[in-house]
């Protein structure tokens, strides 16, 4: 994708192009953009049924330029969307969490948006990293500790507040690298749950992934050509993580074949209803093992009978 070439029109207005992407061979101004990756953005959620019109959406904003990016479309999209932001105390020389938290609060405000702050330390009297650091689930990298308190406290949270689903910004980038380490190792319990919509069920509520088609360059020129206001910063933990590894090689072969992640992806999707029977929709997590049982400490689905990870987690 590349910005402003003088000699470029737009295909839909013949003005002065702001994108080109040549892996979809479109070249648009700001405004046909903009009005392209909504209008794509309904597609995505029509053609994998995501959700109905009218359902009650929780969008997980981060702060990032994919999940406001995602909030914002929803809402011109007409959708009925809340955000929830969890504020993990992950400092940083940037202080992560705090600029995060008052990028998504700057957005909601600027838009008269709903938005819910969970204060992880305050509410549970340890941040996210004083979790990982007390387990041995994260000494080093507090990320496994990290995704554990975001899957539970998202999903009991859009559960207890009645939303139909939840929606997340991961994005096309975000998507393959998951994919191609699920690939390499050959996670097939992974690949089995990895879609664009992972049906709700008892205890689960229903997520959604709306922009998961987009490529990340997409996504980041939709923030900037809208004027959204987003963290750029990662979080510090992020540096020198698989995924992160996982992106950059599929950043080196997208650069020689243009294309090759969407290819990678839809091609996963088409392979995925002959293997398990359906491309878009996943089941939720650990269902399909079946017979899931329910924590006696606070009530959530979990696979093994006894407290769950998250109770282990906070009242060891
Ligand atoms: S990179 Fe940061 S936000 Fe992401 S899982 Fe790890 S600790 Fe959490
Ligand atoms: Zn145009
Ligand atoms: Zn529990």
């Amino acid at each position: 994708m590349t910005f402003r070439n003088p000699a470029m029109k737009c295909r839909a207005c013949e003005q002065r192009a702001s994108i080109h992407m040549p892996q979809h061979k479109l070249i648009f101004c700001r405004e046909h953009f903009l009005e392209w990756m909504l209008a794509q953005t309904a597609r995505f959620i029509k053609k994998y049924q995501m959700f109905p019109p009218g359902a009650r959406l929780l969008a997980a904003v981060s702060g990032g330029k994919d999940s406001l990016s995602l909030w914002d479309a929803l809402w011109r999209l007409g959708c009925a969307v809340d955000g929830l932001y969890l504020h993990l105390g992950i400092g940083g020389e940037a202080g992560y969490s705090d600029a995060s938290e008052q990028a998504a609060r700057r957005f909601a405000g600027e838009r008269g948006l709903a938005l819910y702050v969970i204060p992880v330390q305050q509410a549970y009297g340890e941040s996210v990293p004083q979790m990982a650091a007390r387990t041995h689930r994260g000494r080093l990298r507090p990320c496994s500790v990290c995704g554990l308190v975001k899957r539970y406290l998202m999903n009991r949270y859009a559960l207890e507040h009645g939303y139909d689903a939840l929606v997340t910004g991961h994005n096309l980038d975000d998507e393959v690298g998951v994919l191609y380490g699920n690939v390499l190792a050959w996670q097939m319990d992974l690949l089995r749950r990895q879609a664009p919509v992972l049906q709700g069920g008892e205890g689960f509520v229903r997520k959604a992934k709306p922009f998961c088609r987009f490529y990340e360059r997409e996504t980041a020129a939709y923030a900037l050509l809208r004027g959204i206001d987003y963290i750029e910063d990662e979080c510090p933990f992020a540096e020198g993580s698989t995924l992160l590894e996982n992106k950059e090689a599929l950043n080196r072969l997208e650069s020689l074949h243009p294309g090759m992640k969407l290819h990678f992806y839809s091609g996963f999707l088409n392979a995925r209803a002959q293997m398990f029977g359906s491309s878009g929709t996943g089941l939720a997590e650990g269902e399909e093992s079946g017979g899931m049982k329910r924590c006696p400490t606070c009530g959530q689905p979990t696979q093994a009978a006894g407290k769950c990870a998250w109770c282990k987690l906070v009242n060891p």
